[in-house]
């Protein structure tokens, strides 16, 4: 089984509950399921029989949000994260994954790339985005999900599948470089796309002086999968913003599912409970200004907390407050 890999991990998790508090889901939901714990518990129980695995332990394993917040605050960094993704592997191979979880894979893995436009670099226009958002003299890339979204849903092959041909359009586009704003894009295809140097939108665009102060919600992908990038919000503060703090702590997850990439297709109401924890932390939820770098993020907390003013990265870059 995929889980034996992270055996220490199971075993190190089942019996601690030092992150738990990192947890985005289990602090809307109130559950131990939904903790890097609980789900090493429910990991120990699959390796035990596939067979008697109870529907709720399978939901909760992918009900999980993979922030990786636990993981990358955890001091000897146990990969909670890896191991839910290996869970959900072992899962659809029994051919035991969720009914929303098999709906939405099917739709993933229906894409169709295609280039436009002009240029010598390539911005690819994730699901929450559109071409509107494109840098200027860009070619664009759109069509569906690169395939990080099927990867960590546990679909292996049909993720590689959908990322070859992604790559393959690329590889026609002509291009070397990919610009996006997707966080998950840009650490999926950062660890994939050979050849071609891949950036995220924040540290391409030529961004100009601004003031006032911002809300930064740290990305899931930008902070606890790519270690070695730099946090846009040191290029918010160089600009001239002053950021404040959010929330209770800078090490919770304030996005809203981002590291699940399609959270909200999969489990609307928990995305929703997310996003209302978000709007109860806001100092003042009606005049606020919270930045993010995740078009996901920005999406979702349009949808389900209207009342905070949302702006993605990018646009306080290019154009200002
Ligand atoms: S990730 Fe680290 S802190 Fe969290 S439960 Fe596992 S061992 Fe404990």
């Amino acid at each position: 089984m995929k889980i034996d890999e992270f055996q220490e991990t199971i075993h190190a998790c089942r019996f601690c509950f030092m992150c738990r508090h990192l947890s985005a889901v289990g602090n809307v939901t109130f559950r131990e399921s939904d903790t890097p714990r609980g789900r090493a518990l429910i990991a120990g129980k699959m390796q035990q029989s596939m067979d008697t695995l109870e529907q709720d332990y399978i939901d909760a394993i992918f009900k999980s949000e993979i922030s990786a917040s636990c993981r990358f605050h955890c001091v000897s960094h146990f990969d909670e994260a890896g191991l839910v993704i290996a869970a959900r592997e072992d899962i659809v191979a029994a051919g035991k994954a969720p009914e929303p979880v098999k709906v939405v894979a099917e739709q993933l893995k229906n894409v169709s790339f295609s280039v436009e436009g002009s240029g010598d670099t390539l911005y690819y226009v994730d699901s929450y985005s559109d071409k509107k958002s494109a840098p200027a003299g860009c070619k664009t890339i759109s069509g569906g999900d690169t395939g990080r979204a099927l990867q960590v849903l546990g679909y292996t092959a049909d993720s590689e599948a959908v990322f070859a041909q992604f790559a393959n359009a690329v590889k026609s586009s002509g291009c070397v470089k990919l610009v996006t704003s997707c966080p998950a894009s840009f650490y999926f295809l950062k660890e994939n796309l050979n050849g071609v140097e891949v950036m995220h939108a924040s540290a391409f665009l030529s961004s100009k002086k601004g003031s006032g102060e911002v809300y930064y919600l740290e990305s899931d992908y930008l902070k606890n999968y790519c270690a070695e990038f730099v946090s846009p919000a040191e290029s918010l503060t160089k600009l001239g913003y002053s950021l404040k703090p959010f929330g209770t702590n800078p090490e919770e997850s304030y996005t809203a599912g981002e590291g699940a990439v399609v959270y909200d297709r999969l489990y609307p109401e928990v995305a929703e409970k997310m996003c209302k924890h978000i709007s109860e932390l806001a100092d003042n939820p009606t005049s606020d200004v919270l930045v993010t770098a995740s078009p996901y993020t920005k999406a979702v907390l349009n949808k389900y907390a209207p009342e905070l003013t949302v702006k993605l990265l990018d646009e306080i870059l290019v154009k200002g407050l």
